[in-house]
Protein backbone atom coordinates (compact mmCIF):
# COMPACT_ATOMS: atom_id res chain seq x y z
CA UNK A 1 0.00 0.00 0.00
CA UNK A 2 1.44 3.72 -0.77
CA UNK A 3 0.75 7.08 0.19
CA UNK A 4 0.49 9.83 -1.88
CA UNK A 5 1.82 13.02 -0.95
CA UNK A 6 1.53 14.01 -4.83
CA UNK A 7 -1.41 14.01 -7.23
CA UNK A 8 -1.39 10.56 -8.78
CA UNK A 9 -2.75 12.36 -12.16
CA UNK A 10 -0.42 15.61 -12.85
CA UNK A 11 2.35 14.43 -10.03
CA UNK A 12 1.55 18.06 -8.33
CA UNK A 13 1.44 18.67 -4.72
CA UNK A 14 -0.93 21.53 -4.17
CA UNK A 15 -3.36 19.52 -2.32
CA UNK A 16 -6.31 19.90 0.23
CA UNK A 17 -8.27 17.59 2.26
CA UNK A 18 -10.89 16.71 1.68
CA UNK A 19 -12.31 13.95 3.71
CA UNK A 20 -10.72 11.25 6.55
CA UNK A 21 -12.22 8.48 7.46
CA UNK A 22 -11.91 4.80 8.01
CA UNK A 23 -11.38 1.99 5.73
CA UNK A 24 -14.06 -0.57 7.41
CA UNK A 25 -15.73 -3.76 5.78
CA UNK A 26 -13.62 -4.65 3.41
CA UNK A 27 -10.49 -6.90 5.19
CA UNK A 28 -12.26 -9.71 4.03
CA UNK A 29 -10.99 -8.67 0.58
CA UNK A 30 -7.64 -7.08 1.10
CA UNK A 31 -6.82 -8.27 4.66
CA UNK A 32 -3.97 -6.00 5.55
CA UNK A 33 -6.28 -2.89 4.66
CA UNK A 34 -7.67 -3.25 8.41
CA UNK A 35 -6.86 -0.65 10.77
CA UNK A 36 -6.43 1.77 7.76
CA UNK A 37 -7.29 5.42 7.52
CA UNK A 38 -8.65 6.55 3.90
CA UNK A 39 -8.21 10.21 2.56
CA UNK A 40 -10.10 11.81 0.08
CA UNK A 41 -7.45 14.61 -1.21
CA UNK A 42 -8.37 17.09 -3.76
CA UNK A 43 -5.72 17.79 -6.40
CA UNK A 44 -5.92 21.85 -6.83
CA UNK A 45 -3.94 21.95 -10.21
CA UNK A 46 -6.13 19.62 -12.17
CA UNK A 47 -9.65 20.19 -9.99
CA UNK A 48 -9.30 15.92 -9.08
CA UNK A 49 -9.70 14.27 -5.71
CA UNK A 50 -7.90 10.88 -5.55
CA UNK A 51 -7.49 8.35 -2.58
CA UNK A 52 -4.76 7.83 -0.36
CA UNK A 53 -3.33 4.81 0.73
CA UNK A 54 -3.73 3.03 -2.65
CA UNK A 55 -4.00 -0.83 -3.09
CA UNK A 56 -0.81 -2.42 -4.78
CA UNK A 57 -1.79 -3.84 -7.74
CA UNK A 58 -1.52 -6.95 -7.25
CA UNK A 59 -4.25 -6.37 -3.78
CA UNK A 60 -6.32 -4.94 -6.67
CA UNK A 61 -6.18 -7.41 -9.25
CA UNK A 62 -7.29 -10.06 -6.11
CA UNK A 63 -9.91 -8.02 -5.27
CA UNK A 64 -11.12 -7.89 -8.55
CA UNK A 65 -11.12 -12.01 -8.57
CA UNK A 66 -12.81 -12.22 -5.87
CA UNK A 67 -15.54 -9.46 -6.10
CA UNK A 68 -18.47 -11.74 -6.94
CA UNK A 69 -18.86 -13.57 -3.66
CA UNK A 70 -19.67 -10.20 -2.56
CA UNK A 71 -21.95 -8.39 -5.34
CA UNK A 72 -24.09 -11.65 -5.56
CA UNK A 73 -24.08 -12.51 -1.41
CA UNK A 74 -27.60 -13.92 -1.29
CA UNK A 75 -28.59 -14.07 -4.49
CA UNK A 76 -27.19 -16.75 -7.40
CA UNK A 77 -25.21 -14.73 -10.60
CA UNK A 78 -28.83 -15.95 -13.19
CA UNK A 79 -31.05 -14.24 -10.12
CA UNK A 80 -28.93 -11.08 -10.44
CA UNK A 81 -29.08 -11.47 -13.52
CA UNK A 82 -33.08 -11.54 -14.45
CA UNK A 83 -33.86 -9.28 -11.76
CA UNK A 84 -31.99 -6.80 -13.33
CA UNK A 85 -33.15 -7.29 -17.07
CA UNK A 86 -36.56 -7.94 -16.02
CA UNK A 87 -37.04 -4.37 -14.69
CA UNK A 88 -39.80 -2.37 -16.76
CA UNK A 89 -38.36 0.59 -19.01
CA UNK A 90 -38.93 3.15 -16.57
CA UNK A 91 -37.47 1.54 -13.95
CA UNK A 92 -34.35 0.22 -15.91
CA UNK A 93 -31.25 2.44 -14.73
CA UNK A 94 -29.57 0.65 -17.74
CA UNK A 95 -32.61 1.20 -20.59
CA UNK A 96 -33.06 5.02 -18.91
CA UNK A 97 -29.39 5.36 -19.91
CA UNK A 98 -29.38 4.67 -23.42
CA UNK A 99 -32.81 6.64 -24.07
CA UNK A 100 -30.66 9.25 -22.62
CA UNK A 101 -27.87 8.64 -25.32
CA UNK A 102 -30.41 7.78 -28.04
CA UNK A 103 -31.85 11.63 -27.32
CA UNK A 104 -28.58 12.98 -27.38
CA UNK A 105 -27.76 11.73 -31.43
CA UNK A 106 -31.03 10.98 -32.88
CA UNK A 107 -33.68 8.63 -32.30
CA UNK A 108 -32.75 7.03 -35.19
CA UNK A 109 -29.10 5.95 -34.03
CA UNK A 110 -28.15 2.70 -35.14
CA UNK A 111 -24.81 1.65 -33.89
CA UNK A 112 -23.03 -1.16 -35.65
CA UNK A 113 -20.66 -2.28 -33.33
CA UNK A 114 -20.62 -1.44 -29.40
CA UNK A 115 -18.25 -2.34 -27.03
CA UNK A 116 -18.94 -2.16 -22.89
CA UNK A 117 -15.67 -1.37 -21.12
CA UNK A 118 -15.87 -3.17 -17.62
CA UNK A 119 -19.12 -5.46 -18.94
CA UNK A 120 -19.57 -6.61 -15.43
CA UNK A 121 -22.37 -9.72 -15.25
CA UNK A 122 -23.67 -8.16 -18.96
CA UNK A 123 -26.62 -6.64 -18.07
CA UNK A 124 -26.07 -3.27 -20.41
CA UNK A 125 -24.76 -5.50 -23.19
CA UNK A 126 -28.62 -7.22 -22.74
CA UNK A 127 -30.39 -3.98 -23.04
CA UNK A 128 -28.36 -2.93 -25.98
CA UNK A 129 -28.94 -6.63 -27.29
CA UNK A 130 -32.58 -5.29 -26.88
CA UNK A 131 -32.52 -1.66 -28.19
CA UNK A 132 -30.17 -1.72 -30.81
CA UNK A 133 -31.14 -5.11 -32.51
CA UNK A 134 -28.63 -5.79 -35.30
CA UNK A 135 -25.68 -4.30 -33.85
CA UNK A 136 -21.83 -6.54 -32.89
CA UNK A 137 -21.73 -6.61 -29.15
CA UNK A 138 -18.53 -6.62 -27.63
CA UNK A 139 -17.41 -6.45 -23.60
CA UNK A 140 -14.44 -6.82 -21.77
CA UNK A 141 -14.62 -7.46 -18.00
CA UNK A 142 -11.73 -8.36 -15.40
CA UNK A 143 -13.38 -10.58 -12.97
CA UNK A 144 -13.64 -14.05 -14.44
CA UNK A 145 -17.15 -14.68 -12.99
CA UNK A 146 -18.78 -11.95 -14.40
CA UNK A 147 -17.49 -12.58 -17.61
CA UNK A 148 -18.80 -16.42 -17.81
CA UNK A 149 -22.56 -15.16 -16.74
CA UNK A 150 -22.24 -11.98 -19.47
CA UNK A 151 -21.31 -14.79 -22.27
CA UNK A 152 -24.18 -17.16 -20.98
CA UNK A 153 -26.57 -14.81 -20.86
CA UNK A 154 -26.18 -12.51 -24.00
CA UNK A 155 -25.01 -12.33 -27.64
CA UNK A 156 -21.99 -10.37 -27.04
CA UNK A 157 -18.81 -11.59 -27.85
CA UNK A 158 -16.52 -11.08 -24.00
CA UNK A 159 -13.07 -11.23 -23.33
CA UNK A 160 -11.99 -11.78 -19.79
CA UNK A 161 -9.24 -9.23 -19.08
CA UNK A 162 -8.58 -5.41 -18.29
CA UNK A 163 -9.33 -3.43 -20.97
CA UNK A 164 -5.72 -2.05 -22.73
CA UNK A 165 -3.89 -1.06 -25.70
CA UNK A 166 -4.39 -4.91 -27.11
CA UNK A 167 -8.12 -5.23 -26.18
CA UNK A 168 -10.12 -6.03 -29.65
CA UNK A 169 -7.00 -4.56 -31.04
CA UNK A 170 -8.32 -5.46 -35.02
CA UNK A 171 -11.86 -3.59 -33.60
CA UNK A 172 -13.09 -0.07 -34.54
CA UNK A 173 -16.61 0.37 -32.49
CA UNK A 174 -19.29 2.99 -33.11
CA UNK A 175 -19.98 3.54 -29.65
CA UNK A 176 -18.18 2.60 -26.30
CA UNK A 177 -20.07 2.27 -23.06
CA UNK A 178 -17.97 2.44 -19.82
CA UNK A 179 -19.94 2.74 -16.69
CA UNK A 180 -18.71 3.31 -12.83
CA UNK A 181 -15.02 1.63 -14.43
CA UNK A 182 -13.09 4.92 -14.75
CA UNK A 183 -12.79 5.72 -11.26
CA UNK A 184 -10.72 2.11 -11.13
CA UNK A 185 -8.40 2.95 -13.84
CA UNK A 186 -5.09 4.22 -12.29
CA UNK A 187 -3.28 5.50 -15.36
CA UNK A 188 -6.46 7.83 -16.55
CA UNK A 189 -3.98 9.06 -19.87
CA UNK A 190 -3.30 5.31 -20.95
CA UNK A 191 -7.64 4.88 -20.44
CA UNK A 192 -8.04 7.40 -22.76
CA UNK A 193 -5.69 6.81 -25.76
CA UNK A 194 -6.55 3.50 -25.66
CA UNK A 195 -10.29 4.36 -25.90
CA UNK A 196 -9.69 7.02 -28.53
CA UNK A 197 -8.03 3.96 -30.95
CA UNK A 198 -11.19 1.67 -30.82
CA UNK A 199 -13.51 4.28 -31.73
CA UNK A 200 -13.97 5.45 -35.42
CA UNK A 201 -14.12 9.15 -36.17
CA UNK A 202 -16.90 10.63 -35.17
CA UNK A 203 -18.25 7.51 -32.52
CA UNK A 204 -19.58 8.07 -29.52
CA UNK A 205 -18.25 7.37 -25.96
CA UNK A 206 -20.91 7.40 -23.01
CA UNK A 207 -18.93 7.49 -19.43
CA UNK A 208 -21.16 7.42 -16.34
CA UNK A 209 -19.14 7.40 -13.20
CA UNK A 210 -19.75 8.37 -8.87
CA UNK A 211 -20.04 12.29 -9.14
CA UNK A 212 -18.49 14.31 -6.95
CA UNK A 213 -21.58 15.98 -5.30
CA UNK A 214 -21.38 12.46 -3.28
CA UNK A 215 -19.82 14.19 -0.47
CA UNK A 216 -22.41 16.31 -0.25
CA UNK A 217 -25.06 14.05 -0.11
CA UNK A 218 -23.84 10.22 1.15
CA UNK A 219 -22.92 9.65 4.86
CA UNK A 220 -18.98 9.51 5.28
CA UNK A 221 -19.05 5.81 5.53
CA UNK A 222 -20.89 4.98 2.41
CA UNK A 223 -19.25 2.38 0.45
CA UNK A 224 -18.72 4.29 -2.36
CA UNK A 225 -15.64 5.99 -0.20
CA UNK A 226 -14.78 3.40 1.59
CA UNK A 227 -14.60 1.01 -1.64
CA UNK A 228 -10.71 0.19 -1.13
CA UNK A 229 -10.74 -0.03 -5.60
CA UNK A 230 -12.61 3.65 -6.18
CA UNK A 231 -8.90 5.51 -6.96
CA UNK A 232 -10.02 8.74 -7.94
CA UNK A 233 -13.62 10.76 -7.50
CA UNK A 234 -14.39 13.30 -10.93
CA UNK A 235 -16.43 16.29 -11.58
CA UNK A 236 -17.58 17.70 -14.82
CA UNK A 237 -14.95 20.20 -15.29
CA UNK A 238 -12.33 17.40 -14.99
CA UNK A 239 -13.51 15.21 -17.52
CA UNK A 240 -14.87 17.73 -19.87
CA UNK A 241 -11.85 20.36 -19.77
CA UNK A 242 -9.02 18.43 -19.43
CA UNK A 243 -8.92 14.34 -19.28
CA UNK A 244 -10.77 14.11 -22.69
CA UNK A 245 -10.60 17.81 -23.87
CA UNK A 246 -7.90 17.41 -26.95
CA UNK A 247 -9.23 14.05 -28.43
CA UNK A 248 -13.50 14.28 -28.05
CA UNK A 249 -16.03 16.76 -28.37
CA UNK A 250 -18.34 17.21 -25.41
CA UNK A 251 -22.32 16.08 -26.63
CA UNK A 252 -23.74 16.54 -23.29
CA UNK A 253 -23.49 15.77 -19.89
CA UNK A 254 -25.90 15.67 -16.78
CA UNK A 255 -25.75 14.08 -13.16
CA UNK A 256 -28.49 11.86 -12.08
CA UNK A 257 -29.62 10.75 -8.43
CA UNK A 258 -30.30 6.82 -8.26
CA UNK A 259 -32.61 4.98 -6.54
CA UNK A 260 -29.97 4.58 -3.82
CA UNK A 261 -29.95 8.47 -3.32
CA UNK A 262 -26.12 8.02 -5.45
CA UNK A 263 -25.46 10.64 -7.68
CA UNK A 264 -24.42 9.50 -11.24
CA UNK A 265 -22.13 11.84 -13.59
CA UNK A 266 -23.39 10.78 -17.40
CA UNK A 267 -21.57 12.32 -19.90
CA UNK A 268 -21.34 11.69 -23.60
CA UNK A 269 -18.68 12.38 -26.31
CA UNK A 270 -17.57 12.28 -29.64
CA UNK A 271 -14.56 11.33 -31.11
CA UNK A 272 -13.21 14.24 -33.07
ZN1 LIG B 1 -3.51 16.75 -10.18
Amino acid sequence: MTYKVYCPHCKKNNLKLRQEQELEGYDFLVPDLKENKRKWIDCIDCNLSFSTPRLSKRQLEYMYDNYRSETFRGESPDEYFDRITNYPPQKSENFQKLAWIRDKVTSKYNPQKILDIGSGGGVLLYTLGNIFLEADLFGVEPTSNFAELSRRRTRAKIVNAYFDNKTFIDHQFNLITCCQVLEHIENLNDFVKNVSNRLITNGYLYIEVPDISDFETLEKKHSRFSEPSHLWYFNFDFLCNNLFKNVFSLIDFTVIKTVRNRNNLMILFQKN
